[in-house]
């Protein structure tokens, strides 16, 4: 409780007491500490691998003063400075996207694109994707063409995808599959890693959940990458879906409407089956 106390003067401002006013400010406190744990979360998290950068920056620099002519280092410790850029500017792109949506502001933005080449693009493009697994494309033949927010959706697959790299043991096969269903285009992902507890399964997409599990293992996260996910989703009303049997696997997936631009007419229409 907050107290305050004032004088309490008549017309002529003589004081003839006091007055005290108590204010519960427990969520006052409660919103204080929040975001104390949001703040040191963040920190910890763009330290530990700023730390890193840091450290490579340096080796480099040692590299070059002693032997100026390229040797191998220099490569390898470039490659691995830059998937730290990468990673800190991801997690800096979703605290945005995450106060924008607290905001009500995250807009879409819309173009039409074929679902099968963007998820071609990522896996060639994504230097950060580095990883043992093998990874497995199984697309619909034809292409699927959808009509949405296309550097939104790339953020979807590429939070499923790194998930599916970090909770499942190096070497392990990783399947992402499309298929077009009732005119909707549908993608999953699967990983053959930690699995999720049915009773964790039920908020795994709220703001700053983690499985105690993966806590438990210490591999490093935020819980807000699913958040986006299922809120990216929700305004191209669509939502994302999980199947997953601890110690074995998840799948996560989602569906989009197909569109096509119809000859004749302006604008966009729903294909027809
Ligand atoms: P982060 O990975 O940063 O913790 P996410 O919001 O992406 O945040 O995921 C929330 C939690 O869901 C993770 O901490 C993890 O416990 C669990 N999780 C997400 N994807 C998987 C997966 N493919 N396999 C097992 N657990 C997962």
């Amino acid at each position: 409780v907050s107290l305050t106390i004032s004088p309490l003067k008549d017309v002529e401002g003589n004081i003839i007491g006091l007055s005290k006013i108590a204010r519960d400010i427990t969520d006052r406190k409660q919103n204080e500490a929040n975001k104390h744990d949001f703040v040191s979360m963040i920190s910890h998290e763009l330290k530990t691998p700023l730390t890193s950068l840091k450290t490579y920056m340096q080796v480099m620099q040692k590299k070059i003063e002693k032997q100026p002519e390229i040797n191998e280092f220099i490569p390898v410790g470039l490659d691995k400075a830059n998937r730290l850029v990468d990673k800190m500017v991801k997690l800096i792109h979703d605290f945005l996207d995450v106060s924008k949506i607290e905001a009500g502001k995250l807009s879409l933005n819309r173009i039409e694109f074929d679902l099968n080449e963007l998820i071609n693009e990522i896996i060639d493009d994504h230097v950060f994707l580095n990883t043992t697994h093998t990874i497995t494309c199984q697309f619909h033949t034809e292409k699927l063409t959808v009509f949405a927010d296309k550097e939104k959706i790339t953020q979807v697959i590429i939070n499923l995808l790194t998930n599916a790299i970090k909770y499942s043991p190096a070497g392990g096969n990783i399947i992402i599959a499309t298929q077009k269903l009732n005119n909707k285009a549908f993608f999953s992902i699967t990983d053959e890693g930690l699995g999720i507890d049915p009773i964790d399964q039920h908020q795994l997409f709220q703001r700053f959940f983690r499985c105690r599990r993966s806590k438990e293992k210490q591999i490093s996260g935020f819980g807000i990458g699913l958040y986006l996910v299922s809120e990216i989703l929700a305004l191209h009303g669509s939502t994302i879906q999980v199947k997953s049997v601890v110690n074995k696997g998840s799948t996560f997936s989602f569906k989009l409407d197909c569109y096509a631009k119809s000859p004749g007419l302006h604008g966009l229409t729903k294909q027809s089956l």
